[in-house]
């Protein structure tokens, strides 16, 4: 649990759970609604109070319950855990398609199903995705991945149309590159990791990865009463990857 700044900020009295909040854009958004006042209760595999596998329906409520029953209410829902793929249509077989399908679009379901009852009780309900470009950019060498991020991004207009009339918001971010552990990794990978890490920052229109806490701070916008008549949306993060077609320099 992510203890509130008791500042009066925008988030004082509310509850938030944060799936995938044990690190990158999970910890950084934890961070970000704990500090505007929410009481925040991260889900991960490790690393929390609230232990649970979005891939687990069992583990999935009873962390919701344990939530609820010690908070008393949930007004916030961050649905960003989330798992990697790389390869073509073809370098995936039909189990690790269903994987990644069950972790980055069943687990939504998951946790939203069990956690709305208790956001249609708030009135300042809402729910924000982790989506990403890969919904609609066409990436290399991502099919699975993009697929998933695709069916989270269609999920999320689908979830904020079924919803609104019961006064929850529904809402993602798309963000590009992000400096998070994830990325991390994969540049490790790389036989030159600091070459890599600067030929994928030049690939960004804006020159650098994004910041986690971006992405935490535009996740936060979304899960606020300021955004209050902000509906179906992705709000994109990403440098400008998704819009811009800038001349090779
Ligand atoms: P990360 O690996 O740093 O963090 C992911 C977190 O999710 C980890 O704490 C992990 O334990 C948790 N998690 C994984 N499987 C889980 C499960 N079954 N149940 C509960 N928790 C689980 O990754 P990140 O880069 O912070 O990515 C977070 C989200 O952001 C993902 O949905 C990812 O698709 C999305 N995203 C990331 C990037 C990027 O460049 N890093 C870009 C766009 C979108």
């Amino acid at each position: 649990m992510t203890e509130p700044a008791g500042n009066g900020g925008e988030f004082e009295g509310l509850v938030a759970v944060v799936t995938g909040g044990a690190s990158g854009i999970g910890e950084a958004v934890a961070g970000e609604l704990a500090a505007r006042g929410a009481q925040v209760a991260v889900l991960d595999l490790k690393d929390t109070e609230f232990v649970c596998d979005v891939t687990d329906d069992t583990t999935v409520r009873r962390a919701i319950t344990a939530v609820a029953e010690r908070f008393g209410r949930i007004d916030v829902l961050v649905n960003n855990a989330g798992i990697g793929a790389q390869g073509t249509v073809a370098d995936n077989d039909d189990a690790e398609w269903l994987r990644v399908f069950d972790l980055n679009v069943v687990g939504i379901a998951r946790v939203t199903r069990a956690a709305l009852p208790y956001l249609r009780e708030s009135p300042h309900a809402a729910i924000v995705n982790t989506c990403s470009i890969a919904a609609t950019a066409g990436l290399q060498q991502r099919a699975l991945y993009s697929a998933s991020k695709g069916a989270v991004l269609a999920l999320t207009r689908a979830m904020a149309a079924d919803h609104i009339r019961e006064g929850i918001r529904v809402n993602c971010v798309t963000p590009g590159t992000v400096d998070t552990p994830w990325i991390g990794r994969l540049l490790d990978a790389a036989p030159d990791p600091a070459a890599e890490r600067a030929a994928l920052s030049a690939r960004q229109p804006h020159g650098r990865l994004v910041g986690a806490q971006e992405v935490a701070q535009a996740v936060a916008y979304l899960a606020s009463p300021a955004s209050g008549s902000t509906v179906g949306i992705e709000l994109a993060v990403d440098g400008g990857m998704s819009g811009l077609r800038l001349r090779p320099v």
